[in-house]
């Protein structure tokens, strides 16, 4: 295995994964590059069932290793919502503005120790010969009271840390990728591709 495609459209997830499976040997394909065309309808009710729907179906398409995630924000007080519909609430083109402010009016009276929340990443692996892994990985912290900070995006800015003070959106991208949900899972997973390479070479000594 030298190659993998990573299921999924968006660049900076693609730059994202990038750097952190580098020095692994393996080069990360996007789907434009595999030749996959059209959306992959995700019909799981879990993250994890999610990330593997999508690489198991890039995976039988090329007949190639495949990487997919899935992530999303888990608010306590309101049952886990918005969760595995994060991207769609409200729906898939309303502005992260809207989004954010009706989470906010959603929780008011909620106080501070009922307004956990995480988000959580899953990421899956499909190997041409069936085999398949997954990975999960949560980032914890509390919804706040108003949008704050600039950087990130989607739910960041009304992600509190309290260990930071501030929310995801006012920490650096280094300092957030250190911590995150998806970094850990992805790191998790660099883990395993590494056994699997390992588990390779030593089948072909
Ligand atoms: P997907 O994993 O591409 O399906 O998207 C999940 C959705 O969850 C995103 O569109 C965001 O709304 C939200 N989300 C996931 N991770 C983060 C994050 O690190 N910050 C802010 N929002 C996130």
């Amino acid at each position: 295995m030298d190659k993998i495609i990573f299921a999924t459209g968006n660049q900076g997830k693609l730059r994202e994964i990038r750097m952190i499976l580098e020095g692994t040997g393996l080069e990360i394909i996007s789907m434009k590059e595999a030749g996959v065309t059209g959306d992959i309808e995700e019909n799981g009710t879990t993250f994890k069932e999610n990330a593997l729907i999508k690489a198991k179906a890039v995976c039988s398409m090329t007949g190639m290793p495949a990487l997919a995630d899935d992530s999303g924000l888990v608010i306590d007080a309101l049952g886990g919502e918005p969760g595995i519909h994060s991207a769609r609430y409200l729906g898939h083109d309303t502005s992260y503005d809207i989004k954010n402010n009706d989470l906010i009016r959603r929780l008011e009276g909620v106080p501070d120790e009922k307004r956990s929340a995480r988000f959580v990443c899953a990421i899956a692996c499909a190997l041409p010969d069936g085999r398949t892994f997954t990975e999960e990985a949560a980032m914890e912290g509390r919804i706040g009271y108003e949008i704050r900070g600039e950087n990130g995006f989607g739910y960041d800015p009304i992600f509190f840390l309290p260990e930071y003070g501030c929310t995801s959106a006012e920490i650096s991208p280094e300092e957030k990728n250190r911590i995150s949900h998806r970094g850990k899972a992805l790191r998790a997973m660099r883990l395993r591709l590494l056994s699997i390479l390992d588990e390779q070479q030593e089948g072909s000594l």
